[in-house]
């Protein structure tokens, strides 16, 4: 049982009321370059809503693999300037008796390699892999383990970009309160709240293996998704940016930008405009149940102002020193100069995910 979230946490809300569809379909990025959405998991194909994209010039680069990486596929074959792809990697069954790597390998890589083939532009593991896939010995697969390491030596002989979201924000491993801005998503998902359970692996377990794998494959290019899950600390990031010139990350999830105002807003500031070439912008939006062909109007408003609520809110706190409103917390901009944000909201991304 996780812990219960205190009453004064409870109050903050994800999203602002939702406006109404002409305010959503006028709402314009003052951005002079066109803008990339690096990471989303966003069908997105309604025609009020690709008519947004096309005013505010945004590409939208969904993640998935598998069943979700159909529609993805098929949305950059209709819309190629529209949308972006990358596939993520078929999980091991490595929990299995019977599981036997060099077939599970075989497989993987004849996946990825037909999702390349088809336009994907990057190959993504999820956080099952470090939190919850266990193999047969009870033990916790890690993104290190020798299992995963002949797709890694695919990704990296075939100049294929990878993205890790392993591990999660640091407020999984840390108690509720005030300075932890997912108390709320953890006390509504309990099971992936990692406070409370000691037994599984820790943060440092699952960094440490994710920086074995950018070591031991130097010519990959390596994208950490969510600031790779180093968002508590713009230190620890710089860091591995010195060490490692093959690793970047993505923005994604807007309850980063909380974690960056708990920081000292002039070295945030500083450390966007050192590391300028290795930081991409992400939303991390998602539309999950249903295709937005079938929604009624008030879901379509409601799954538009998701994505562009968030590109919003994250040219203002990037782009300007207005004050933005994240989860009930008050952030001001850190007002980056034009040329940074052009290679944080498009080139960055172009460069890390070439044919994007
Ligand atoms: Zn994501």
């Amino acid at each position: 049982m996780a812990p219960e979230l205190p009453k004064e946490l409870d109050k903050r809300t994800t999203q602002d009321d939702v406006p109404d569809m002409e305010a959503i379909k006028s709402l314009r990025i003052p951005a002079d370059f066109p803008l990339i959405d690096a990471h989303a998991h966003y069908g997105g194909e309604s025609p009020v809503m690709m008519e947004w994209m096309a005013a505010n010039k945004l590409k939208i680069v969904n993640i998935g693999g598998q069943e979700r990486g159909k529609i993805y596929r098929r949305l950059i074959e209709d819309h190629p300037d529209k949308y972006g792809w990358i596939t993520s990697i078929l999980v091991p069954d490595c929990e299995n008796e019977d599981f036997v790597p060099a077939e599970y390998a075989e497989k993987a890589i004849s996946d990825m390699a037909n999702d390349i083939a088809a336009g994907a532009v990057g190959v993504k593991v999820f956080k099952m892999i470090g939190m919850m896939t266990q193999k047969a010995d009870g033990s916790y697969l890690q993104i290190d383990d020798p299992i995963l390491k002949p797709l890694f030596d695919w990704m990296e002989a075939n100049d294929v970009t990878h993205i890790a979201h392993v591990a999660e924000a640091m407020g999984c491993w840390q108690p509720f309160g005030e300075k932890n801005a997912y108390s709320k998503y953890y006390s509504n998902n309990p099971n992936y709240y990692m406070y409370d359970k000691p037994e599984r692996p820790h943060h440092s377990t699952i960094m440490a293996a994710r920086d074995a794998v950018i070591e031991r494959h130097p010519k990959m290019r390596f994208v950490g998704a969510h600031f790779g899950c180093l968002e508590y600390d713009v230190d620890e990031q710089a860091k591995r940016f010195d060490k490692y010139p093959n690793f970047a990350v993505d923005t994604s999830g807007w309850t980063r930008i909380i974690d960056l105002s708990f920081q000292d807003p002039a070295k945030v500031r500083d450390f966007f405009i050192k590391y300028q070439d290795r930081l991409m912008f992400g939303t991390d939006r998602s539309i999950k149940d249903k295709g937005q062909l079938e929604m009624s109007e008030d879901e379509l408003a409601a799954s538009m102002w998701a994505m562009v609520n968030a590109v919003n809110t994250g040219w203002e706190y990037y782009a300007t020193d207005k004050v933005v409103d994240i989860k009930g917390y008050k952030i001001k901009g850190i007002s980056l100069p034009d040329d940074v944000l052009e290679k944080l909201f498009r080139t960055n991304a172009q460069k890390w995910y070439p044919g994007l």
